[in-house]
């Protein structure tokens, strides 16, 4: 039998790093490219719902997220305006796990299975201007005999992982996450979502008795300039202002990241083998994007083993991969929009606000159709 050959994996965020322990768990030599270096603190909301705790549980890393301090989150309100939601036990508890914390523990658990990972690292494609193009594999049964095969900027073997691309504005606006930890906060639910006619903050329990308080913001290019905890805090008079009044950040928690597109992409439209938010960023508002990292990953290794010990194409791996993703989350991503829509719009803190946020009809039907 030939040597299983190696995956290489662009960028040690959580879909890289969970896609590389999965593959390590099977014997599958893989190494890891990251930009960075561990542990760092990454913008998040750090609310880990949906199916995430599910995949982690069947990849056996929720003991590892229980060992590195993850809480159980029980219950969410959503405060818009003066309009509050009552709380409400989530249907599924969540998780709350600081990423600082996070990302270092699955690193960690990458490297103890045997997996090669380069911090400082920035991998670029060979030729970043060329899309790399491969000799014909052979047809497979029924299939085509083509010239040439174009793989993608990246190459055979290569995974992006890289996280979500930037674009400076979409649709006119700037999009932009601050995220920093605090203490001195009473929350009345495990999650509280604040929302206001530019922004949305979330403030919710994590490890180490702290809360995490992590916003996505709109601005136009040129607008104000206030600086990043101002803008945490939020107004004078909002309920997240009075929220925050006593609140002791740690400095050095405070990130933040721009340039941020919201736009469902679809895994099937891009060069490359993506997964996580190299294929496509859902809004944050729907606390799911690290869970879709965690899937999406899972989703990856049987086909990537696959290609690993030669049974099947990179075409075909890639193409398995692009369409399981797309399957499963179309429908989120189309679902997610609509709340993001919802979520800024001044219907949110009008009356018809008030009854939306006070239906338990409307929060299960969103929450199910989320995640
Ligand atoms: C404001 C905000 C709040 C959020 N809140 C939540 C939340 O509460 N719950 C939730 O589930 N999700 C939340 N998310 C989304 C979540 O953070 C992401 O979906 C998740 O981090 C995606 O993981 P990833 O591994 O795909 O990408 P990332 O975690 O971004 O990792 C990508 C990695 O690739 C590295 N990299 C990039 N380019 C290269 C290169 N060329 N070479 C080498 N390395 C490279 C980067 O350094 C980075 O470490 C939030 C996002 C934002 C913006």
């Amino acid at each position: 039998m030939p040597a299983p050959r190696t995956i290489t994996i662009v960028g040690g965020g959580l879909a890289g790093l969970t896609l590389g322990i999965g593959l390590r768990q099977r014997g599958i030599p893989a190494e890891i490219f990251e930009a960075g270096t561990y542990p760092r603190h990454r913008v998040c909301g750090e609310f880990i719902s949906g199916n995430g705790p599910a995949v982690l549980q069947r990849l056996g890393l929720l003991p590892l997220l229980e060992r590195a301090g993850a809480i159980h989150v029980h219950s969410a309100a959503f405060i818009a305006g003066t309009n509050h939601s009552p709380v409400r036990k989530l249907s599924t508890p969540a998780l709350g796990l600081s990423r600082h914390l996070l990302d270092a523990a699955l690193a960690e658990e990458f490297r103890r299975l045997g997996g090669e990972l380069h911090q400082n690292s920035r991998w670029n494609p060979p030729n970043q201007n060329e899309t790399v193009v491969s000799s014909p594999s052979p047809p497979r049964s029924g299939g085509e005999g083509r010239g040439e095969v174009v793989l993608g900027s990246q190459g055979e073997g290569v995974i992006r992982a890289s996280g979500r691309r930037a674009q400076p504005t979409e649709h006119g606006w700037r999009w932009f996450g601050l995220k920093a930890h605090a203490r001195n906060v009473n929350l009345s639910a495990d999650l509280e979502m604040h929302v206001s006619a530019d922004n949305y903050v979330g403030v919710n329990r994590i490890n180490g008795g702290e809360v995490n308080v992590c916003g996505l913001f709109r601005g136009r290019p040129g607008g104000t300039r206030e600086s990043g905890f101002e803008r945490l805090r939020g107004k004078p008079g909002l309920p997240l202002h009075e929220k925050l009044a006593h609140a002791q950040f740690d400095e050095h928690s405070f990130c933040s990241v721009a340039g941020l597109s919201l736009t469902p992409q679809r895994a099937a439209d891009q060069k490359d083998c993506c997964i996580g938010d190299a294929i496509t960023m859902i809004p944050p508002v729907t606390g799911n994007g690290m869970s879709m990292a965690f899937e999406s990953a899972e989703i990856a290794i049987g086909p990537l083993c696959r290609y690993s010990r030669n049974e099947i194409t990179w075409r075909e791996a890639r193409d398995t991969i692009a369409r399981a993703c797309d399957a499963a989350f179309a429908e989120r991503l189309t679902w997610a929009h609509r709340l993001q829509w919802l979520t800024f719009s001044p219907v949110t803190r009008s009356p018809l606000g008030k009854a939306l946020l006070r239906s338990d009809t409307v929060w299960n039907f969103m929450f199910a159709k989320t995640r």
